[in-house]
């Protein structure tokens, strides 16, 4: 059976060799865990294990296992699940930062709590129904608003290519994202998955969110 410790290698090799083939230092890309679905537990041998920049979906999920963490000195945790404004408050004081803004409501509702809070903007970049998202037309309003608010720290932009095997296909979406941020003179870009993280990160990604690769396929929910 492989361990945490294995995959952890792994991805870290993937992470180190795309980063080298791109020419860029190892150091401008982040590894986000991704967490959901899986225990408590599961965070915490992560955290042992070295990680510490977590992303979860579920803000209920999360509340739920949060208690059974106990302080984890240095660890950040990110929602990177599409957030509903009636429950802003809950994810704001759970999350660091979070990653999935897509509106001015939802960045107002954020702001009201008065916690320092960095924000990544979502950008629905793909026509699939089922994907959240400021569409592109609307972000320069959107930039704005949160620019506008006391509270939040607005740090790039985050996107999900429409999943396919074929890797390649999700390189346009990556490179919009990254024009679209050097627009907006944002320097984050979360961007790249398990399997499409090479390509993420030769457009420039800065935080590649990693779920199955580290801690195997998840149960459905
Ligand atoms: C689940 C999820 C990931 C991780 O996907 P893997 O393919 O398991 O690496 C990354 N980003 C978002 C927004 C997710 O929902």
């Amino acid at each position: 059976m492989e361990t945490l410790a294995d995959r952890l290698t792994e991805v870290e090799g993937r992470i180190e060799a795309a980063c080298q083939a791109a020419g860029r230092a190892r150091e401008e890309v982040t590894l986000l865990a991704v967490t959901k679905v899986f225990p408590a537990q599961v965070l915490l041998d992560a955290y042992a294990a070295g990680l510490r920049e977590f992303g979860e979906n579920y803000v209920q999920e999360f509340e739920g296992k949060a208690p059974q963490l106990g302080p984890l000195p240095g660890a950040r945790f990110h929602l990177i699940g599409h957030l509903q404004s009636n429950k802003s408050r809950k994810a704001g004081e759970l999350f660091q930062v979070i990653q999935t803004v897509d509106s001015a409501k939802l960045a107002r509702r954020l702001s009201e709590m008065e916690k320092p809070l960095e924000v990544m903007i979502e950008v629905k970049l793909s026509e699939e129904d089922s994907k959240h998202g400021c569409a592109p037309e609307d972000l320069p309003a959107l930039v704005d608003a949160i620019h506008e608010l006391p509270h939040l720290t607005l740090t790039g932009l985050m996107t999900m290519p429409p999943w396919s095997e074929n890797v390649e296909l999700s390189r346009p979406y990556f490179r919009r994202l990254r024009e679209l941020a050097q627009q907006f003179g944002l320097p984050g870009l979360s961007m790249g998955m398990s399997h499409d993280l090479e390509v993420a990160i030769q457009e420039g990604s800065t935080m590649v969110r990693v779920g199955t690769a580290l801690f195997g396929r998840r149960k459905k929910v």
